[in-house]
């Protein structure tokens, strides 16, 4: 055990290491011991004070576009999981778990903000469609599944797992009520029966198969109690029932496409409990899941931001491929602005940018490893539509300008 430094909390130096490192790294926060201080093989002393709900939300910021509501409500999540960990250690008081439910259409970010956050925690995520799930003894996967993925996500390192990370997605197909109309699965409560046992905390006996025991032992056994589920899905229809119940009880009526969306998510925001329940999830699943945030249907303007703004953002990475390549990749505002307008008419938000980058940037990628020489390829808009095709500018390249070189290439420019 160690003390963390100005604070009466507690950790073991197996979490220590396992958990706090990549916070550290990426937050620029660690706080270190003098080297006498420390015993041997003892981990460092970590400033825990300093991982705080808003350093996770800033962080968030730099990868994902919008949705301020659910950023913070996972930072606040995160952060409990975090303290909570912590907090066992040290036989402090028991935080309960903030597991959470991310409504919002396809493509908006849901499963993105769990994966970014699960990586500054450097705690082991796996994703799990929901279904894909079946009760126990039933063909296909059981529950006890997710269990065994996430063993292998943290090495087969049982402790590691139970401070894991679990994302459900489609949670909103397997429910069992009347209400949902669509893929109603009457198998739904018992799955969601199943995993409430895991969400719950319990402890379960893992077989490992013979192929990935590396040491002697058969079976490993994983307790739940600690680790973190955050359920996703679209919830497409649960805006009736709301309306249903809701004060505003004005019909939806004739009203344009962005009208309809508006009220629609509008109507989302005010979800309850309840109405929950009555879309067909259990009363005791839906109270496993404290926390919930309503994410927003992307805009264009949001889609045209997702393509370049945050660190990982695509058209960053097809920069930074090429240009290996000896090709520099520039844009004009309009190209953007069609890549956007094309991914909106696809109805799955921020999803559809890949594809269709992928689709116009095919031939480049196949063509650019073997050019003779640096050339510059700018995208436009007519090239989105299919009118041009970008990898033709490689055949009869023009000169590279170095005004029109990215920054990062002006610094090197001659
Ligand atoms: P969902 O889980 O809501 O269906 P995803 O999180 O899988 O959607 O989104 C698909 C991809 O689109 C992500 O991997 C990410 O690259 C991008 N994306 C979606 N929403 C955002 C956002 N709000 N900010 C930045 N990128 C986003």
């Amino acid at each position: 055990m160690v003390q963390a430094n100005g604070s009466s909390q507690y950790l073991c130096l197996r979490c220590a290491s396992a958990i706090h490192s990549s916070v550290n790294d990426l937050l620029n926060i660690y706080n270190l011991v003098e080297p006498e201080e420390m015993m041997e093989n003892e981990a460092p002393v970590l400033d825990t004070s300093s991982i705080t709900p808003q350093s996770i939300y800033q962080y968030l910021n730099d990868f994902v576009i919008g949705q301020e509501h659910a950023k913070k409500v996972i930072a606040v999540a995160f952060y409990n999981h975090y303290k909570r960990i912590v907090m066992k250690e040290g036989n402090g008081p028991t935080i309960s778990k903030s597991n959470i439910l991310l409504i919002g259409p396809t493509g908006s970010g849901k499963t993105h903000l769990a994966r970014t956050a699960a990586k500054l925690l450097d705690v082991p995520f796996i994703i799990e469609d929901a279904t894909s799930l079946t009760e126990a003894g039933y063909a296909g996967e059981d529950v006890e599944s997710i269990l065994m993925k996430l063993l292998n996500a943290a090495g087969g390192d049982p402790i590691k797992a139970s401070h894991g990370i679990v994302y459900i997605d489609e949670i909103d197909k397997i429910t069992c009520a009347k209400e949902s109309s669509a893929f109603r699965d009457i198998s739904g409560e018992g799955v969601q029966q199943a995993l409430l046992k895991i969400i719950e905390g319990t402890k379960v006996n893992l077989h490992i198969p013979s192929s990935e025991r590396k040491g002697q032992k058969h079976h490993v056994e994983l307790d739940t109690t600690d680790i973190l589920f955050i359920c996703g899905g679209a919830f497409n229809g649960i805006e009736k029932i709301i309306e249903r119940r809701s004060i505003s009880r004005s019909p939806i009526g004739f009203c344009n496409n962005k009208e309809f969306t508006d009220k629609e998510n509008s109507h989302k925001k005010n979800i309850t409990n309840e109405d929950l329940i009555q879309f067909g999830l259990i009363p005791e699943f839906v109270g496993r899941l404290p926390m919930k945030a309503v994410l927003d249907p992307l805009t264009e303007r949001d889609l045209v931001r997702i393509i370049t703004e945050p660190k990982d953002a695509i058209m960053n990475q097809y920069q930074e491929m090429l240009m290996y390549d000896g090709v520099t990749l520039t844009y004009t505002e309009e190209a953007l602005n069609m890549i956007a307008k094309k991914a909106m008419e696809e109805n799955t938000g921020a999803r559809g940018i890949r594809s269709i980058l992928e689709n116009m940037m095919l031939e480049i990628m196949f063509q650019a490893p073997g050019i003779a020489s640096s050339v510059q390829i700018r995208l436009t808009a007519d090239d989105v539509n299919g009118v041009t095709h970008p990898e033709d500018r490689i055949k009869s390249p023009s000169p590279v300008q170095k005004a029109d070189l990215p920054y990062q290439a002006q610094a090197t420019a001659t």
